[in-house]
């Protein structure tokens, strides 16, 4: 297997990466290039989405690199700049499915979550087999969500209510599981 470098990285990162690395990214670059440019055209056009890729992608490690509990091997993040670059390469929007999942979704799992909700979600996301999204950008919050929220959260007995719109979500239409934020009605925070 030979990595290919990119002719686009003029200041030639990929000498940053490690053998291993580079293998991980051939693997994902020749997948990209077999299974998923050649649909993604057809499904922009029809305003659909190929659910099929979201196997396997995981399959190539893309949503498994960042996290302690599911990572393959250790790996930098240059190398997961990388993997990002990669996919954006092929499809932005197939590169959004991957950063709200990976990123939003599972960083926001890993970092703000309990030991229990790290092990029941990680794994399941790394393997492809939940799809997760991230609602934290409203129609009249953005940037300034962290004042401007208004999505209130209401503790019920066991559960919370949630009351609110949110707007731009990735992967919201067909997600398993959604982080929502939210302000505790009790205490504003
Ligand atoms: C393709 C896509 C996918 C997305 N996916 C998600 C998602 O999965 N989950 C989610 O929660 N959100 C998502 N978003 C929303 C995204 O995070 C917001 O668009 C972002 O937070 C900016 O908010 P806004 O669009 O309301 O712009 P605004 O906050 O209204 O900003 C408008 C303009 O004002 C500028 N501006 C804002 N504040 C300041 C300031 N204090 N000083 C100077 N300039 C400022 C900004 O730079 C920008 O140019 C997505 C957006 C896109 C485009």
């Amino acid at each position: 297997m030979t990595f290919e470098p990119l002719a686009s990285d003029f200041y030639g990162y990929e000498n940053l990466l490690t053998d291993q690395e580079r293998e991980a990214l051939t693997r994902l670059r020749d997948y990209l290039a077999a299974e998923v440019k050649p649909i993604v055209n057809e499904h922009w056009e029809n305003a659909t989405f190929p659910h099929e890729i979201v196997k396997g992608l995981a399959d190539r490690g893309v949503y498994s690199f960042a996290w302690e509990e599911t990572k393959p091997f250790e790996n930098s993040a240059v190398f997961r700049g990388f993997v990002a670059l990669e996919l954006a390469r092929v499809d932005a929007s197939v590169a959004t499915l991957v950063g709200v999942q990976n990123g939003l979704a599972m960083g926001a799992i890993s970092v703000t979550g309990s030991a229990e909700q790290r092990a029941e979600w990680l794994p399941k996301m790394a393997r492809g087999e939940v799809v997760g999204a991230f609602g934290l950008t409203e129609p009249q919050s953005g940037s300034d969500s962290a004042q401007g929220l208004r999505t209130i959260a209401t503790r019920d007995g066991d559960e919370w209510v949630l009351n609110g719109s949110k707007r731009w979500i990735g992967n919201a239409t067909f997600s398993d599981i959604t982080v929502i934020w939210a302000k505790d009605a009790a205490d504003g925070r």
